[in-house]
């Protein structure tokens, strides 16, 4: 569960994300849309202090993760993070960059760590490909992989940043398919996406980000046939 109270984001004068307040459910799956620059993945990167907010309150598995006395090391544990770019390590195979995290911070031992990484594997549709080296693995496939690593710290919660947008059109569905398997186990997930038709069938809530604000939220189908903005309007009509 996140709790976001308030949170205000400033780069030097510039207010990137303005008074923001949501809560975000155990299970709950929202997706965050909106325009370029609009502060999607700032907000992303305040819930586990890739950026340190400038004021306000976010609470993370009861973690207040904006107190100092905060071991936000710890928190991180219990937070999965996809990037759009893999960032898989190159010289380590599939299985050592899964395995790696979970044996590193000694939560598995090894054999339950690989163990562990066999079945996300499966479950990513990878398993023959724990000895390939990333380099040797579509970026669909590097995608998958990125997921599973992050899966395998057992987190509760996934953030997700455009995690389909650096790949080639006939990877995206792949991946996607592993999102929304994920979504029905009922991981928590906060997603930056530009597939409104994923946002449309897997969200719970879809929040329209504008200027800093979430201008407006709501279920996926009021979102997408009923918006209430004259922005999100304009913003759905160039991007549907
Ligand atoms: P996109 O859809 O293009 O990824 P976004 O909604 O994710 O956009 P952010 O990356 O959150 O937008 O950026 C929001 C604003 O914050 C932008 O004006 C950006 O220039 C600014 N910004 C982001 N990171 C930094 C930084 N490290 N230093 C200064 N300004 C930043
Ligand atoms: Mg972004």
């Amino acid at each position: 569960k996140v709790f976001v109270d308030n949170l205000v984001k400033k780069f030097g004068d510039n207010t990137v994300l303005n008074e923001l307040s949501t809560t975000i459910n155990d299970g709950e799956v929202v997706c965050l849309i909106g325009p370029s620059g609009s502060g999607k993945s700032t907000f992303l990167r305040c819930l586990n202090k890739l950026e340190e907010a400038t004021s306000g309150t976010i609470v993370v598995d009861g973690f207040d993760i904006t107190d100092s006395k905060t071991d936000i090391n710890l928190v991180r544990q219990n937070i999965g993070m996809v990037f759009q770019h893999f960032n898989l390590f190159p010289h380590l195979t599939v299985m050592e960059n899964i395995v790696l995290a979970p044996t590193d911070l000694k939560v598995l031992t090894a054999d339950e760590a690989s163990k562990l990484a066999m079945e996300l594997l499966s479950k990513v549709g990878l398993a023959d490909k724990h000895d390939a080296y990333p380099e040797a693995l579509s970026g669909g496939q590097k995608q998958r992989v990125a997921i599973a690593r992050a899966l395998a710290m057992k987190p509760d919660i996934m953030l997700f940043d455009e995690p389909t947008s650096a790949l080639d059109p006939e990877m995206v569905g792949d991946v996607l398919a592993v999102m929304k398997q994920l979504a029905e186990d009922g991981m928590t997930m906060v997603i930056v996406t530009h597939e409104m038709g994923f946002a449309k069938e897997v969200a719970d809530r879809v929040i329209f980000t504008d200027g800093g604000k979430f201008l407006e939220e709501g279920h996926p189908t009021d979102i997408f046939e009923r918006p209430q903005h004259e922005r999100t309007k304009s913003f759905l009509d160039k991007v549907l």
